[in-house]
């Protein structure tokens, strides 16, 4: 099959993914082999490339929001079923045994194991993924559609939750800061909850994209509205943001950190923290929270913007989204 690997740890503009034929993958107990129709690009695949995360897998083939029709079953698999529409996600596996995962936080496993990080992603014609890890996606999306809503999607949707936006919530004010893939589609959830956004970006087509979905404010990383927020997500990497939206964050308000790799936070004046503000990472997300955001995904439902690309200009892919360069989400068509 044709894949896009990854050899050695390197900065995206030397175009380190080559493309390869590589052997198909086989189905194990418990998998399932997908025949893969897209692959959706994510920030995370950059922190992957580039050797941002604490552990590496190398030679490794990376993304994580596949979209593809089951190929094969593994012995022991009754769902899904060979020829059903499937999305792959982030969370590749649990181990389903330890303290997080018997508390119902699986999304902090202690042995969990991730799709396109640890395991090989969907940057290529084939993937094998865990039956029980996969979900079900709504008709109401095509294959592009579909493909941002499985890792900016539910991981935007449990930012949105754990910024203490967690149903219909009219008048609320939320900031987003960042506006990529994950925030284009966190402002429609916020939207349809009656939420009022205020997006901050660098990014003068950002804003824009921001305006056009129903924010009620646009400006820059440092800008500050005239209004105080109720919850924050922040979506970019980049540390001294923190800082920013402590000063435009009410008392008692949350910032969601909703990336797996920021750089460093500067020093937190206290009287910024001070009046019981929580400042809080998102680590991965639980299944039920895909399952939960597919469905008010397909209600509202979310228009995902996506720019197209072929699995050779992988690269430029990650290339444009380094460097704001996309509008919406990247997503790459195998
Ligand atoms: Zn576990
Ligand atoms: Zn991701």
């Amino acid at each position: 099959m044709k894949a896009c690997i990854l050899h050695t740890i390197s900065p995206i503009e030397n175009n380190p993914l080559e493309l390869i034929e590589a052997p198909q993958p086989q189905p194990g107990e418990n998998q399932i082999l997908v025949k893969v129709s897209v692959c959706g690009v994510c920030r995370t695949d950059l922190h992957v490339i580039e050797g941002e995360l604490p552990r590496q897998v190398l030679p490794i083939i990376p993304g994580h929001q596949i979209i593809g029709r089951v190929e094969q079953v593994g012995a022991g698999v009754t769902r899904p079923k060979v020829g059903d529409r499937v999305g792959v996600p982030w969370l590749h596996q649990t181990d389903g045994v330890c303290e997080y995962c018997r508390e119902g936080k699986e999304n902090l496993c202690e042995n969990a194991t991730f799709t396109g990080w640890l395991v090989n992603g969907g940057y290529a014609e084939y993937a094998v993924a865990q039956a029980d890890f996969v979900y079900p996606i709504p008709e109401a999306f095509s294959d592009e559609e579909a493909a941002p809503l499985l890792c900016a999607g539910i991981i935007g949707f449990r930012s949105l939750r754990l910024s203490g936006i967690t149903g219909p919530s009219p008048g609320k004010r939320l900031g987003i800061y960042g506006f990529g893939a994950a925030a284009h589609i966190a402002i429609q959830v916020a939207r349809h909850w009656g939420v009022d956004v205020y997006a901050f970006s660098r990014d003068a087509r950002h804003r824009q994209l921001a305006r056009d979905l129903g924010a009620v404010w646009a400006g820059g990383s440092d800008d500050e509205p005239s209004v105080k927020l109720d919850s924050v997500i922040i979506f970019a990497p980049a540390g001294e943001l923190v800082i920013s939206a402590l000063k435009v964050l009410k008392k008692g308000g949350c910032i969601a950190l909703g990336g797996i790799h920021m750089s460093q936070i500067p020093p937190i004046d206290y009287q910024l923290l001070y009046y019981e503000r929580v400042v809080r990472s998102v680590a991965n997300n639980t299944r039920q929270d895909g399952l939960d955001f597919l469905r008010v995904a397909a209600e509202i439902p979310i228009k995902t913007q996506v720019q197209i690309f072929d699995l050779a200009e992988a690269n430029a892919a990650l290339n444009a989204l380094k460097h704001d360069a996309v509008s919406g989400a990247a997503v790459i068509r195998i």
